[in-house]
């Protein structure tokens, strides 16, 4: 398979670009600029280029990784820009840094002792929720977000009882009271949310995981079908949910500033079509922009009603959201 974190580790877009466009306007120690060629820039220096993403903050707004850049500069497919990065006839193609860049350790599983302690910790509460002490989050699972048993067990969700400002030791880890979601991924636990009963932010990760840009539920990606793509876990649980069979369902996790890391991107690969469902706010919005970047089978949709799949879900129904997944694809 595709190596594509690998590949992208060892390119600095901004060298990329430069030997595409030539000379930047200007070059600081983080960033060049350029005029947009997407957009056939004239007038300003729109295109800003960083060493592992590039972004246009004029007209067209287009932005991604170095992939990104050669689908929309050379309007190449995602296989077509990856074989033309490997190809070695890019004079600028770094070798290995040794000073990595922070994200490449995004890409990396967590510690093994780390993971040892973070499977422990999904174990026990998965088996508070099961108990006498779990009945209250169970409740909620069930009645306010409209899980079934089945998708409670597939995800292997957990509880801890106590208050919203509570947190507890488990398994050698700090972690929050509330409703415990791990995200699995590639046979690895990559970290450990918890969605806790009051105050803010509503939702707290355990330290030493690997979530911030990682792919919820990536693991049940089943080629060939479509994939919905959503913000927040409970919307994609809910979308999984209610369209088996006829979609795929994964989430960013609803923290701000994401970008998915490359290591998840042959994910998107065998999908006919990507639906993405953010929210429409500012982060959202730039999550929806690089996924879009990265494949034309991608679209942005909207839920009819409510603010989320699992609002609407709650207020419309099962077959309403099936009907509305059903049209979609
Ligand atoms: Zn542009």
């Amino acid at each position: 398979m595709l190596d594509t974190h690998e590949l992208k580790a060892r390119i600095d877009c901004r060298d990329l670009v430069e030997h595409d466009l030539g000379k930047p306007k200007s070059r600081s120690s983080s960033y060049s600029t350029y005029k947009c060629p997407l957009h056939h820039e004239t007038k300003g220096y729109s295109l800003v280029v960083y060493a592992d993403h590039w972004r246009c903050f004029g007209k067209c707004q287009r932005g991604g990784d170095a992939i990104a850049w050669m689908q929309a500069y050379h309007q190449l497919s995602f296989h077509g820009a990856c074989e033309r990065l490997t190809s070695g006839d890019l004079p600028q193609v770094k070798q290995p840094q040794r000073h990595q860049p922070e994200s490449a350790s995004d890409s990396e599983p967590p510690e093994d002792a780390w993971q040892r302690a973070a499977r422990e910790v999904a174990q026990i509460t998965m088996d508070t929720l099961w108990g006498k002490e779990g009945k209250r989050a169970w409740d909620y699972l069930e009645t306010e977000r409209g899980l079934t048993e089945k998708t409670i067990v597939d995800a292997g969700l957990g509880y801890i009882p106590g208050g919203h400002r509570e947190w507890k030791t488990i398994a050698g880890l700090n972690v929050p009271c509330g409703i415990v979601i791990p995200w699995f991924g590639d046979g690895v636990i990559w970290g450990i949310k918890v969605r806790r009963a009051a105050g803010e932010p509503r939702y707290q990760q355990v330290r030493g995981g690997r979530i911030s840009r990682g792919l919820y539920l990536g693991d049940d990606i089943r080629p060939g079908l479509p994939i919905l793509l959503t913000e927040g876990e409970f919307d994609a649980l809910i979308a999984r949910q209610v369209g088996e069979g006829l979609i795929s369902a994964a989430a960013i996790g609803s923290a701000a500033n994401r970008r998915i890391h490359l290591r998840w991107y042959p994910k998107f690969l065998a999908a006919p079509s990507i639906l993405i469902r953010m929210d429409a706010d500012q982060a959202g919005q730039g999550a929806a922009a690089q996924i879009a970047s990265l494949s034309r089978a991608a679209r942005c949709v909207q839920v009819p009603q409510g603010k989320d799949v699992n609002e609407f879900y709650m207020t419309a129904g099962h077959e309403t959201v099936r009907r509305w997944i059903e049209a979609m694809v």
